[in-house]
């Protein structure tokens, strides 16, 4: 029985006691049964044990808080009964855990050859990615306990605190093994040391490299540790015997997106107009855990709708809202501005069918989220590598709707910030990342970049002016057409891809320009 228990147990005990020794007290009858020394024992017993008790269940938490849940405690709980059927996708890094699976199910044969379990695995990627969901696998194909833990939980103010609950971590994996001890967010007690470095996170971290170090062979413990960076981790982290095992966990791939709906949409009534293959082209650069969103989204609009079925129509909608956020009821947006919206979500729509980049889906200048207008697009198939002439192309149809605003109004808006954002962030990998840019190969870090910001500036906005150059020639080319997209978008507020496709054909002009 737990300490905190027994004391609750004596606690209670002694209460009664007292109150029975209270009551013998006031016994109108004047016959004691007890003396002064018995009463003042008792009372004091009582004051003594409730301070203790009162101190062991208010004192600092000192383990992760799902060890201290009470539902931690419940076995069923810890054990998840999620198998790798619903991981969509991923299948190398399915097949790459097998073998962890294997030595957990049958650690004998591995133990008898002098095999090590792998005790360290890192999972790292993009948010939303599933590393959470893989490790929850293993645990699920193991029927190992899991023991999930957040990098942040172990971050205190008070040294020596974070210590103590990894040790408590570990010590409560080794008692339950089989089990997975999933350290999230990891950078957050796992990034380099240096000097600054605080004493608390330190401690923190070398405890997790003494629990590492200390398991014994036989213990079927194994530690996932997740982070979206990578590089950030100490490198005595990632030596062989901790987290040896590198796994990336990207972005999902056309054929994996739609495993991914799949798996998310099998529980769900869909119509028959839906189709699955379409929607993963439609969801380019989305995360696993967008997609499920919009699975759930469009069966919240359905219902919405009151329809029985989940219609392609509410995909649509479930993924405009994922794309490009809430729609905003009744905006309050000037005549003037909108006008501005529909000459900059034209520029970009044209802009993107001459260069032939991307297929547009829609333009909208119904304002969603923070932006009053947005054109959906994505690209018709999954590019792995963009050449120098295609990363230039994407700059400029990012900035092609200051572009349009500059040549019809001959002035510019605030508009385009996230544009000019998104559209320096690729420039910028292009000369740091990449050596495309006059400062040649070399890959430039932090150390170039104390001396010499000003000549990194310069060659970047060499790339933005170039393909900013390149769009403004395409929207002077494309006059009329930017003017008819522009009327239909303030008459209709929206045009659809076949509508949009229709009126190309009959502007052969501007598609012929992508040669
Ligand atoms: P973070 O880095 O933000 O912690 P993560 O990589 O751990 O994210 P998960 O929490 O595993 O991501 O994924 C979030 C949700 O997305 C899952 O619960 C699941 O619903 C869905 N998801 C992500 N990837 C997949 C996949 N490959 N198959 C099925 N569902 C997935």
């Amino acid at each position: 029985m737990k300490k905190k228990n027994i004391l609750f147990i004596i606690l209670v005990i002694s209460i009664v006691l007292s109150i029975i020794m209270a009551i013998d007290l006031i016994n109108p009858s004047g016959i004691k049964r007890f003396t002064l020394g018995d009463r003042i024992t008792v009372w004091l017993i009582t004051l003594i044990v409730y301070l203790m008790h009162k101190s062991n269940t208010s004192k600092p938490q000192l383990v992760p808080s799902v060890l201290s849940n009470d539902k931690a405690n419940n076995k069923e709980n810890d054990k998840p009964n999620i198998s790798f059927k619903d991981v969509a996708g991923l299948e190398e890094i399915k097949e790459e855990l097998q073998e962890t699976i294997d030595f957990i199910n049958n650690s004998s044969k591995y133990i008898r050859m002098g095999a090590h379990i792998p005790k360290g695995i890192l999972f790292y990627g993009p948010p939303g990615t599933g590393k959470t969901l893989l490790a929850k696998a293993v645990a699920g194909e193991t029927n190992s306990t899991f023991l999930y833990a957040s990098g942040s939980e172990f971050v205190e103010k008070y040294v020596g605190v974070g210590a103590k609950r990894v040790r408590t971590l570990f010590e409560k994996a080794k008692k339950e093994a089989p089990s997975i001890i999933f350290i999230d967010e990891i950078d957050a007690i796992g990034s380099k040391r240096n000097l600054e470095s605080n004493n608390e996170k330190d401690q923190t971290l070398n405890q997790l490299l003494v629990e590492m170090d200390g398991f014994n062979t036989n213990e079927t413990v194994v530690v996932i540790g997740a982070t979206n960076r990578l590089d950030l981790l100490d490198e005595a982290l990632l030596r062989p015997g901790r987290f040896d095992r590198h796994i990336y966990v990207g972005n999902p791939n056309m054929k994996a997106r739609e495993q991914i709906l799949k798996v998310h949409t099998r529980n769900k009534p869909l119509d028959k107009d839906v189709n699955i293959k379409e929607l993963a082209k439609k969801t380019h650069g989305l995360s696993g855990a967008d997609l499920a969103n919009i699975a759930n989204e469009a069966a919240i609009i359905a219902v919405r709708h009151n329809s029985n079925r989940i219609s392609s129509e509410h995909f649509n909608m479930a993924i405009e809202r994922v794309l490009a956020g809430l729609q905003i009821k009744n905006p309050t947006v000037l005549e003037k501005e909108k006008k501005t919206v529909s000459i900059h979500e034209a520029g970009h729509a044209i802009v993107a069918k001459v260069l032939n980049m991307d297929k547009v889906q829609k333009i909208s200048i119904v304002p969603r989220g923070h932006a009053l207008g947005y054109v959906l697009k994505f690209p018709e198939e999954d590019r792995y590598l963009l050449t120098e002439k295609e990363l230039l192309n994407k700059i400029s149809i990012l900035l092609a709707g200051r572009a349009a605003e500059e040549i019809i109004f001959n002035e510019v808006t605030t508009g385009a910030k996230d544009d000019l954002d998104k559209a320096t962030k690729i420039a910028r990998e292009m000369v740091c990342d990449y050596g495309m840019s006059d400062l040649g190969l070399m890959v430039i870090n932090e150390n170039f970049l104390k001396f010499n910001y000003d000549i990194l500036n310069e060659e970047i906005n060499k790339i933005l002016e170039k393909a900013y150059e390149k769009a403004k020639r395409i929207v002077e080319e494309n006059l009329d057409l930017l003017h008819k997209i522009s009327n239909i978008l303030m008459e209709k507020e929206s045009i659809e891809e076949d509508e949009l496709e229709g009126i190309f054909k009959e502007y052969e002009k501007a598609t012929d320009f992508a040669s």
